[in-house]
């Protein structure tokens, strides 16, 4: 066996680069150190002191336009006293590597490293230049990783093709096959602050006027909408394949008409199932609310903060109008935290081919299907310069483990991270050299 990728995750779990506060360059040290060995020339990025982020390059005859490989160092934090091992201790456990960044990017990080490595050791200039890129800050904005970069140091960052973080090789999601996800978009992260003013007073004299009653009326109001359903290329694409393996999909398998399509989520409530229905809509959560401050005074003041997230297609300023007309109030304001717009990638391309065919060969009888992301990753900075970019981790990941990203007990098997790491390699060779 080749231990290599599972030594080498086992070190950078070890690794607390728990954001915040952060400590990237602990990663970045460990890359550098990691790809200088290996004579690949690399240059770090500080974009405040202790939150770097580092690329590294191997020239190619250019040919074919640059690819970057990319992937987050930081973590979301872990409470040690909830997981069942530590979630630093980069330990193997019952046939897994075990701890914070197992999925959530680690073990990509490592398949991108070595990947990189195999490249430079085939002694073949490759047909594009191909950039290892290791980032800072992707759990709380990128304001200090990929953002900082892009303003920063554009020329650094021109390329024709972006891989990044997506989803996986999932096993359980459709019946007994696997699903090989690509990821080529995102919806967008639209967080809106609610902000309504009333008149204070006596808690002993209610009035109508009292902003905490306008505003949880408000909010009621709009949570109670019903959603548009919308079906975007990408979604469309992932039922057409998956309803080859499922048979309540059958009727769309065969004449592949949206009207079909809707009538089974209806006939089967799909939409109960929080994960579809936010595929195939908008959707808003109420995630704080704040006002008042003693139990016999009406507040003047009150704000809620929701987290929207939007389609791709969809515009935010109609969205938010949308939004508006459902509060029906006034004297609600709505103000911005992040004005995030779905995106998503062309998938029509020779390179998205490529990836889907070296994926089904390395994974015979799976279904290969692009995939919506619910939550947003550094892709959507690379697509705003027109970067194609598409998501994925070659690695077989059980569905009922995905509860672990940014949750307890994140962990991936020794065989899948090893197998993962082989089929990366593929890729990357087939993408950079003929
Ligand atoms: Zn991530």
């Amino acid at each position: 066996m080749n231990d290599l990728p599972i030594d080498l995750l086992c070190r950078y779990i070890r690794l607390d680069t728990s954001n915040p506060p952060g400590n990237e360059h602990l990663a970045t040290v460990f890359f550098e150190q990691m790809l200088k060995s290996e004579g690949i020339d690399c240059k770090t990025y500080e974009a405040k002191p202790g939150r770097t982020s580092i690329r590294a390059e191997i020239k190619g005859s250019g040919r074919k336009q640059p690819v970057i490989m990319l992937h987050h160092t930081d973590v979301i934090a872990a409470n040690h006293d909830e997981w069942s091992f530590d979630p630093f201790g980069g330990e193997i456990i019952d046939g897994y590597i075990c701890g914070r960044g197992a999925l959530d990017t680690k073990s990509l990080g490592i398949m991108q490293l070595l990947a990189m490595i195999d490249i430079k050791n085939q002694n073949r200039t490759p047909d594009c230049d191909l950039i290892f890129l290791a980032t800072a800050d992707e759990e709380s904005g990128a304001s200090y990783g990929v953002d900082f970069l892009l303003h920063k140091y554009p020329d650094d960052f021109k390329a024709g093709l972006l891989l990044n973080e997506g989803s996986y090789v999932q096993s359980g999601a459709v019946r007994e096959h696997l699903a090989v996800m690509i990821s080529p978009g995102e919806k967008g992260a639209c967080w809106l602050r609610l902000k309504r003013k009333g008149t204070p007073g006596h808690g002993s004299t209610p009035h109508s006027q009292n902003p905490l009653e306008k505003l949880t009326s408000a909010v009621k109001r709009l949570l109670d909408s019903k959603a548009e359903i919308s079906i975007t290329p990408i979604v469309r694409d992932y039922f057409r394949k998956i309803a080859l393996a499922q048979d309540f999909l059958k009727p769309y398998a065969d004449d592949g008409k949206d009207e079909t399509l809707l009538q089974i989520v209806r006939d089967f409530s799909l939409l109960d199932n929080p994960h579809i229905n936010a595929m195939l809509s908008n959707t808003i959560s109420l995630n704080s609310l704040h006002a008042g401050t003693k139990i016999n005074v009406i507040p003047s003041y009150a704000e809620a903060e929701i987290d929207t997230r939007v389609l791709p297609g969809q515009r935010v300023d109609e969205w938010v109008n949308h939004i508006k007309d459902q509060l029906a109030d006034e004297d609600i304001q709505i103000e911005f935290i992040t004005r995030g717009e779905g995106n998503a990638s062309d998938y029509n391309t020779e390179s998205y081919r490529l990836i889907e065919k070296t994926l089904e060969k390395h994974y015979p009888g799976s279904i290969t299907t692009p995939y919506l992301m619910l939550g947003t990753t550094d892709s959507r900075f690379f697509r705003q310069k027109g970067i194609p970019s598409y998501g994925f981790c070659p690695a077989v990941v059980p569905v009922e483990h995905l509860k672990s990203l940014h949750g307890i007990d994140e962990k991936i098997g020794v065989d899948s991270m090893l197998k993962g790491t082989e089929v990366y390699s593929d890729i990357i060779g087939k993408l950079c050299i003929e």
